[in-house]
């Protein structure tokens, strides 16, 4: 089969590779749709600690259809619902199904699991990779089955909404909110539709006019282009200078982040979402959090529910990720996607496969 194979920095070739199989408790999936997430540029650009090794597929955001089965887990195997007696349990995954993999395996049995915090699982593990390619094997544990409805490019945003949908379980935005997206991106854009169901009224700040039409077109009730104007001084305008009750930071850089501890209201939210890379140290007053009463929260990864959830939001038409994408690649073509992301042109690349 074709891979895209991952050498060294800036170093991926699409090669013929042995096609997998689907072990114990797996499936063998034919991959159709795979995102370029900014952690895959990461890896490729040097930019993020390089983990595994030489060479490798990345790409975790891929969907496609079961082709195979492989023998069932030693342990019973495929998700405890699917063993049931239940006459409303999902029926089991069988070959031709459309699905969507969750790449982190949680063991449910650590001390973070047994707490619920599951995206912090001691012994979690990459059930999942190599989406940059044309056969893929996952855990049947690690699948969904796509609704009729959804297509594969908006289920492989299954994972970045994911990660969004457990930022906004740890930010508080009540209905009427003024809530301030930083940054509309990809990740933002998905934010900001999902704050938009929670009643906020939304503000994007962002240095790029072309995503500041995209956000329009999204629901954004103003944006501010930080290119030109001062985004603190601007939100403070436009909320009667009380600044904002949540923002929502989706750009790890030392600006943004500065911006967004200085645009919050009393009692505000600000939501640091985005790593920094390299790590940097901010100087920043620490009376901006006392004397108002901010709340700095951060957030990383998800959990399975969430993932589920991401999927259910996908399929009732109350996120959209569709007009998020704005290049599209074949294969052959990864390299110029992950070009692309890694020089923020655009918004989301997506590699069709099949
Ligand atoms: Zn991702
Ligand atoms: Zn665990």
């Amino acid at each position: 089969m074709k891979a895209a194979r991952l050498y060294g920095t800036r170093d991926m070739r699409v090669e013929d590779i042995d096609k997998p199989t689907a072990g114990p408790g797996e499936a063998l999936i034919r991959i159709h749709a795979c995102g370029v997430c900014p952690s895959d540029v990461r890896g490729y650009t040097g930019a993020g600690a390089h983990r595994g090794s030489f060479p490798r597929t990345p790409g975790h955001e891929w969907t496609g259809i079961i082709e195979a089965l492989g023998p069932p887990a030693d342990d019973g195997g495929g998700a405890p619902s699917i063993h049931t007696d239940d006459a409303n349990a999902p029926k089991p995954l069988a070959l031709g199904d459309r699905v969507v993999a969750d790449w982190r395996y949680v063991c449910g049995r650590c001390y973070q699991c047994r707490r619920g915090v599951f995206n912090y699982c001691e012994n979690m593990r990459r059930a999942v990779r190599g989406g940059f390619a044309e056969y893929g094997v996952a855990p049947l544990t690690q699948l969904r089955r796509l609704p009729d409805n959804v297509s594969f490019e908006d289920a492989s945003f299954c994972e970045p909404l994911a990660c969004i949908l457990n930022a906004h379980s740890g930010t508080r935005i009540d209905v009427g909110d003024d809530v301030v997206i930083v940054g509309s991106g990809p990740i933002g854009m998905l934010h900001l539709q999902v704050a938009r169901h929670r009643g906020a009224r939304l503000i994007v700040s962002d240095p790029i006019a072309q995503r500041l039409e995209i956000a329009k077109t999204l629901g954004a009730h103003d944006v501010i282009d930080a290119s030109a104007t001062d985004p603190v001084a601007r939100v403070m305008q436009l909320t009667e200078g009380r600044g904002a009750d949540a923002v929502i930071v989706a750009v790890g850089a030392p600006e943004p982040i500065r911006q967004g501890l200085q645009m919050g209201a009393i009692n505000g939210r600000v939501q640091l979402f985005a790593g920094t890379y390299p790590t940097v140290e901010i100087p920043t007053d620490p009376n901006l959090i006392h004397y108002r009463q901010l709340v700095v929260t951060g957030s990383h990864d998800f959990t399975p529910h969430h993932f589920s959830t991401a999927l259910r939001l996908i399929q009732y038409g109350i996120v959209r990720p569709r007009p998020l994408i704005s290049h599209r690649f074949t294969l052959d073509g990864v390299v110029e996607a992950f070009e692309t992301t890694a020089n923020r042109r655009g918004m989301k690349s997506m590699v069709s496969i099949a």
